[in-house]
């Protein structure tokens, strides 16, 4: 009767989700490894370009030495002895620009498709995660790991090739020619630029230490404003927009003088490298014109040593900020796979199906006990036994913070309880196939009903994919939301803003009702659904509501007591237990606490079908 996929339940299991990432080499290689071609060929083509770029340098050299030639007697023709030379010049600049050009070409290439898959499988795996995954993380930060740690990642993975690569050759290339050329200034070269570097590496790291504060403080500064945009009615209702601009503006002049400071850390460096660089070219030609003037070197070969060795400190001034994005990159990378290798504890897909035929919604937890996994000392369910009978309606009552939707969110399979036992027709819930509990067996409607940023119908065809237009005709009839959808000029075809605000609450609620009607669940959960409506839209809401109930098995959660009188059973809880179950009447009479909420409520509001 029932078809299964694996018989074996998947362990519980609870783990802390923070903690600083590796870097996952060997998942990297899997990314990489299907442009392995392209990057060999991209790596080819940028050792050439490096390798014609040692080149130049010696040309040049020669062609001075021409030039010199003319300055000092004019036989000859100078344009005849410089012309093979300019040619072959002409040519490596051509043929560099090419070089240049390929290996670009094929660096984005990778580049762009790895952060494609990246980001599929990054996303795809944190949708797969745990709801507690979820409980324990900000949204903020999962979608900038989806976003700017791969774009930072992909950066970085291209600088590093291009230029590093480049870099590193050049700097042994040109090191070589420069020791051919003359192996005395090469030593005096050899002292003089690392001892820059270490003061230069000593500053840029100071300089990136300041950027990253620099960032941190633009980021406190866009959440102070994402938050205060994203709440304007609340900011608005109390009229705190004075509050805000005065909080915004401190984080930005915070941002702004850690800008300026880091602006005038850039501005020192510039200068002093300039003064430092500036220095090395004198120096090498106040030496390198003694060594001319002894006759142990040509004006030619100093011209091509200024050249080479000026090759060379770009060169280590670029590998040396590509530390830097290196280090960066690397740690991008590893926010970027930390989440994908990360399996969640209860599976999306996977294990029994009851056919629709034997479905029959009936309920029932035994002795469940359950704590949130990131609150793991505090027990919100203890021995909570409760039995949902098919096709009957269940109320379930208590206070606030009591446990309800805790229950709801056990039943599907949220969470999975820390002991005792959940049973769908008698089934253990971790033994069924969650999608097919969650996109067949079970609808759920929350208080807060979360529509996405497209047309009615599309949101409606969310609890269904495929569903035929009249099919989602028939679920917002069902729903009470058939006559206002028409109402509007583009009917179904209205795009609901990204938070459904063009909506009223009750609108809202009832497409929420059509979402979860269409799939045509055996099992309903009401989560308080009306509890955030006025009372005109609190009616025709229950009215849609009481309509889908027939013939389902229904949960009903509810805190205003006037809407769970019809239910067949109404269980009362409290402390994470259930303390009372019966009838309207039965507890009514009994007189626990069922009958001292009722009191309590009739005392602060009066029932909303009392005359007034
Ligand atoms: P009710 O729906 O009856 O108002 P809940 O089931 O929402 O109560 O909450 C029960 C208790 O569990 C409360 O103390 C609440 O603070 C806690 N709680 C609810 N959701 C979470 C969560 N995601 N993580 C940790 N604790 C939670
Ligand atoms: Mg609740």
């Amino acid at each position: 009767v029932v078809l299964c996929e694996a018989e074996e339940a998947p362990p519980t299991c609870s783990r802390p989700y923070a903690g600083e990432a590796r870097f996952n080499w060997k998942l990297f290689w899997q990314f990489l490894r299907p442009h392995l071609l392209v990057l060999g060929a991209a790596i080819v083509l940028a050792l050439g370009a490096a390798l014609v770029n040692v080149q130049i340098p010696l040309l040049l050299g020669q062609l001075v030495e021409i030039v010199a030639k003319y300055t000092q007697d004019h036989v000859g023709s100078f344009l005849t002895e410089s012309r093979h030379l300019s040619t072959h010049l002409l040519i490596l600049y051509g043929v560099q620009g090419l070089l240049t050009f390929g290996y670009l070409v094929l660096l984005s290439r990778i580049g762009e498709r790895m952060a494609v898959d990246m980001r599929k499988a990054l996303f795809s795996n944190l949708l797969r995660q745990d709801i507690a995954f979820f409980d324990a993380l900000k949204t903020g930060q999962l979608v900038s790991r989806v976003t700017t740690d791969v774009q930072e990642f992909k950066s970085s993975f291209k600088l590093v090739i291009s230029q590093g690569l480049r870099s590193c050759t050049q700097v042994a290339g040109c090191l070589v020619s420069l020791s051919m050329l003359s192996p005395r200034l090469t030593l005096l070269l050899m002292v003089a630029t690392p001892t820059l570097m270490g003061v230069g590496t000593l500053m840029g790291s100071a300089l990136r230490k300041l950027s990253r504060q620099c960032q941190e403080q633009v980021a406190r500064a866009t959440g102070v404003a994402d938050e205060a945009l994203g709440n304007v009615r609340t900011v608005r209702a109390f009229a705190m927009e004075h509050r805000e601009e005065e909080r915004y503006g401190a984080e930005l002049e915070e941002s702004r003088c850690k800008a300026e400071e880091l602006g005038r850390g850039i501005a020192l460096f510039q200068g002093l490298s300039n003064i430092a660089f500036n220095c090395m070219v004198l120096g090498t030609l106040f030496i390198g014109g003694s060594l001319v003037a002894g006759q142990q070197l040509t004006g030619g070969d100093l011209m091509s040593f200024l050249v080479a060795s000026q090759t060379v400190q770009r060169s280590m001034a670029n590998l040396s900020i590509l530390f830097g994005q290196v280090v960066r990159g690397l740690s991008a990378g590893a926010r970027v796979f930390e989440y994908m290798t990360l399996s969640p504890c209860i599976p999306l897909s996977g294990g029994c199906r009851v056919p629709q035929e034997h479905l029959r919604g009936a309920i029932a937890f035994h002795d469940v006990c359950f704590s949130y996994p990131c609150r793991p000392g505090f027990q919100v369910l203890q021995d909570f036994t409760l039995t949902l009978p098919p096709g009957k309606i269940v109320a379930l009552v208590g206070q606030s913070g009591g446990g309800k939707t805790t229950v709801a969110s056990l039943l599907e399979r949220f969470y999975d309880p820390t002991a005792g036992v959940v049973t769908l027709d008698g089934r253990d819930l971790r033994t069924l196939d969650p999608s097919w509990l969650r996109g067949h067996v079970i609808g759920f409607i929350s208080q807060e009903p979360v529509l996405f940023g497209t047309t009615i119908m599309e949101n409606i065809r969310f609890g269904k994919p495929g569903a035929t237009d009249e099919e989602v005709y028939a679920a917002a009839q069902e729903a009470n939301a058939h006559e206002f959808i028409t109402s509007f000029p583009e009917g179904y075809d209205t795009v609901v803003g990204e938070r459904g605000t063009t909506l009223s609450g009750g609108q809202k609620q009832r497409l929420a009702i059509a979402r979860a009607l269409i799939k045509q669940p055996a099992v309903l959960i009401l989560d308080e659904a009306t509890s955030a409506l006025d009372s005109e839209s609190e009616r025709v809401v229950q009215e849609a509501l009481d309509r889908a109930s027939a013939g389902r098995t229904v949960l009903v959660i509810a805190h205003r007591l006037s809407t769970v009188r019809g239910a067949h059973h109404i269980v009362v809880m409290a402390h994470g237990r259930v303390c009372e179950v019966g009838t309207h009447e039965e507890l009514l009479t009994k007189g626990g606490p069922y009958a001292e909420l009722i009191r309590r409520q009739a005392l602060d509001a009066p029932a909303p079908d009392m005359p007034r």
